[in-house]
């Protein structure tokens, strides 16, 4: 027998066991984009590999080192995205979804990057992102974060930081930028190899680094804070003011610049201690520079993107999904399959929301109140031949205190029972 095939390194399934948890996960924060009128918008997976180049920025880990970028069978270069912001841009420039006009998008799905695969770090993961056009304001920005915080807010999750920061404009950055570049040049034999080829492509990528043996020498570079533009200081002076208000605790952290080249004023990170070197759960901030930069009108824009795996270790525990089949129907015998299938299908019709399992395959009554129990429902029904013809359901109470307790029922007073009985209904 030959050896059955493996997934890709760093590319995970997710099994029936933890889809149900994946979905609230999924339903939460979709009901949450809901509340703020946010709208889903979708698009491919796969795009041009140079609308990530020309995004993304040619001196990041993403695009020299994370993509999977390959030849199609024209011979055109594409890449699996690695982040949702340049196709979200993209497609909102192609279906004249920005010019004039204000949106507030959102979008669910894969991303794919080659990196070393360890926990809260996969080559396959997954993104909620939001992006919105239109709104150069700091009440946008505040918006934005004040919806992260009630992402955490209703799924139970605590504990995480907010760190913020600007970025100022592309002037302001480019006068802070020959001040860092002067330090670090007093400073070269502490710079590592890849602070070294930043040092000329993208200096500011050096105070990203997460290498602790720099952590000295970036906590000491000149800040970008000392030379932000008068705008973008009372455009941050303004969210910081926003956010007190709305009581959300923040910390101004002057080395978070964000791994890619588009962010402009506004930065963010929500960050926990939980997940080791992978702590970064929300990152977003502001990018009033990419709609132009991808060709399309200058228009403000703002948005985040988090990271579903990540999230959900942190409130696996605190979910409660609800895939778990109310009723387990055991039919014994011939006439009670057949009729089994038809009560089964009158009662979903009847209850909207039921969880109703019948049983297939056939088997001895023993073997199907196994299957039952390993369902976990809390209730079963058992059909059999006597009851087909009495027009009558035995029941049984499986789970809780009432454990065990049977008795027999009309099959046409069992919808009523049921509505009784079940909780959510
Ligand atoms: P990191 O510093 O952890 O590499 P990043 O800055 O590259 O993160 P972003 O591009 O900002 O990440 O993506 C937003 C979020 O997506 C991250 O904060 C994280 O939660 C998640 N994320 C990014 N890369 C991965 C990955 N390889 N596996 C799982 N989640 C990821
Ligand atoms: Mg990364």
């Amino acid at each position: 027998m030959k050896s059955p095939l493996q997934a890709v390194r760093g590319m995970n399934d997710i099994t029936p066991e933890d889809t149900p948890y994946w979905q609230q996960l999924e339903s939460i924060i979709r009901a949450v984009l809901a509340s703020y009128g946010y709208q889903e918008i979708r698009f491919p997976i796969v795009e041009k590999t140079e609308l990530f180049k020309r995004s993304i920025g040619e001196v990041t880990d993403i695009v020299e080192k994370e993509m999977y970028t390959f030849e199609d069978r024209n011979g055109d270069s594409l890449t699996l995205r690695p982040e949702g912001t340049a196709a979200c841009v993209r497609a909102g420039i192609q279906n004249g979804l920005l010019h004039n006009q204000l949106q507030r998008l959102w979008y669910m799905g894969p991303m794919f990057r080659h990196e070393r695969p360890q926990k809260g770090r996969y080559r396959q993961f997954h993104q909620v992102g939001v992006e919105t056009f239109g709104m150069a304001g700091p009440d946008l920005d505040a918006e934005l974060i004040m919806m992260t915080a009630k992402f955490w807010q209703q799924l139970g999750l605590e504990g995480l930081e907010l760190q913020i920061n600007s970025l100022g404009t592309k002037e302001s950055r480019a006068a802070y930028r020959v001040h860092l570049v002067d330090f670090f040049k007093q400073n070269l034999d502490q710079l590592d190899e890849d602070s070294l080829r930043r040092l000329d492509g993208n200096p500011l990528r050096i105070l990203d680094s997460k290498k602790p043996a720099l952590a000295e020498l970036i906590a000491a570079a000149p800040k970008l804070s000392e030379h932000l533009d008068d705008e973008s200081r009372e455009h941050f002076a303004v969210l910081c003011g926003l956010l007190d208000g709305a009581g959300i605790a923040y910390v101004v952290n002057p080395c978070l610049v964000r791994g890619l080249d588009y962010y402009s004023r506004t930065v963010f990170e929500w960050v926990t201690d939980q997940l080791g070197a992978q702590g970064t759960v929300c990152a977003g901030g502001r990018f009033d520079g990419l709609v132009e930069q991808l060709g399309g009108k200058a228009v403000p824009a703002a948005g985040f993107a988090m990271g579903l795996e990540r999230l959900l270790a942190l409130v696996r525990d605190k979910l409660t999904p609800a895939n778990i089949p109310h009723v387990y129907l055991i039919v014994a015998g011939e006439k009670a399959q057949s009729k089994g299938l038809l009560l089964a299908e009158q009662l979903r019709n009847a209850l909207p929301g039921l969880r109703l399992m019948t049983h297939c395959g056939g088997g001895s009554l023993k073997s199907q109140f196994k299957k039952a129990d390993k369902s976990a429902a809390q209730i079963a029904f058992i059909l059999g031949d006597n009851e087909v013809e009495n027009g009558t359901v035995n029941v049984k109470i499986l789970r809780g205190d009432r454990g065990q307790e049977q008795q027999t029922l009309e099959q046409a007073a069992l919808s009523e029972w049921l509505k009784s009985e079940i909780a959510e209904f």
